[in-house]
């Protein structure tokens, strides 16, 4: 913001000339002085979050064909969001742990990817999404295809899709907090009923997290990409974070995103659990109800622009509030 001093200056010499002169820098001191009034007084404003952009997120993503770790579209989908998060200036940190998942011969190589932003600041919240997709379509109605790995452009890419196109706006404009941004990986491998074999990314991330860190809050992201969205409140998210629960509703509301809805839907096991169990208020943020969900036909044609956007719209105004 330069100073005022320079146009009272030329004011000053102006003085005592034609009057259309004086005229045209009174009117230039008094725009200049309602400018630096905003400048003063002005919060910092949400960007205008892009669907488009984060469409082109998901389909990236999903072009690399299942992510499922131990494969090569896996390692690939790895370089590419650690080298696009560092696009936005993030620290981007890697937190890579082995395990061997159910019907998997070896253990293989999962890895978080942590990028953060504004790390001065102490008041952080913590955003995330799982970027691993499930390695066999277990619920398709064909059974010939329930061996066969997932896309997973709603379960996993439409998350991190968001996620991405946030990151982008964190880098042009500084929001009041500083954000952490956890894609988690071996979110999908579970096997049914078992609640331990899901989450294996947060688990580690929980397990080994610096003690210290403790963000004011956290927001998952998964399934929010279908393109009939209705997102109700998750049941274990109210139960451990209701404050956190009501705080993105009433946004939702001012935003007049009508895909939120103040009922309770589904209660989920994801990525949330394990940050809850170890103190941190984290929302799951999901449309459970998905015809496709763990089929071969979870594809990006299910999912819609406009969905992404009304969830990131509400993540941005939150960030920027
Ligand atoms: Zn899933």
């Amino acid at each position: 913001m330069k100073s005022n001093k320079s146009l009272i200056k030329i004011k000053k010499e102006l003085r005592g000339r034609e009057p259309i002169v004086r005229k045209i820098a009174n009117v230039l001191l008094i725009f200049h002085f309602f400018s630096f009034l905003s400048c003063r007084t002005g919060e910092p404003k949400a960007p205008t979050f892009d669907g488009d952009k984060a469409y082109q997120y998901l389909i990236r993503q999903c072009d690399f064909g299942p992510r499922v770790p131990g494969s090569q579209a896996h390692q690939r989908c790895l370089n590419f969001l650690t080298s696009e998060l560092k696009k936005f200036d993030a620290t981007v940190t890697s937190q890579p742990f082995r395990q061997k998942l159910p019907g998997f011969e070896n253990p293989v190589t999962m890895t978080n990817i942590i990028a953060s932003f504004g790390l001065e600041k102490a008041e952080r919240i913590l955003l995330c999404a799982h970027w691993d997709s499930r390695p066999w379509a277990d619920q398709d109605p064909d059974s010939e295809n329930r061996d066969k790995p997932i896309i997973g452009a709603n379960d996993g890419a439409s998350g991190v899709a968001v996620l991405l196109e946030v990151a982008r706006h964190l880098q042009s404009a500084e929001p009041k907090y500083g954000v952490d941004i956890i894609l988690f990986d071996g979110e999908d491998s579970g096997l049914p009923g078992q609640a331990d074999s899901y989450a294996l990314g947060a688990q580690h991330f929980a397990k080994n997290k610096d003690f210290r860190y403790r963000p004011a809050f956290g927001i998952l992201l998964d399934m929010i990409g279908d393109g009939d969205l209705q997102i109700y409140q998750e049941e274990n998210s109210i139960n451990y974070a209701p404050k956190i629960v009501k705080r993105i509703r009433d946004r939702a509301e001012e935003l007049g995103s009508a895909s939120f809805h103040a009922s309770s839907g589904y209660q989920v096991t994801d990525d949330h659990l394990p940050l809850l169990n170890v103190g941190i208020p984290c929302v799951n943020l999901i449309d459970f109800d998905y015809e496709y969900w763990h089929t071969l036909a979870d594809t990006p044609d299910k999912c819609s622009p406009e969905s992404l956007a009304e969830v990131g719209r509400v993540i941005l105004s939150l960030l920027y509030e």
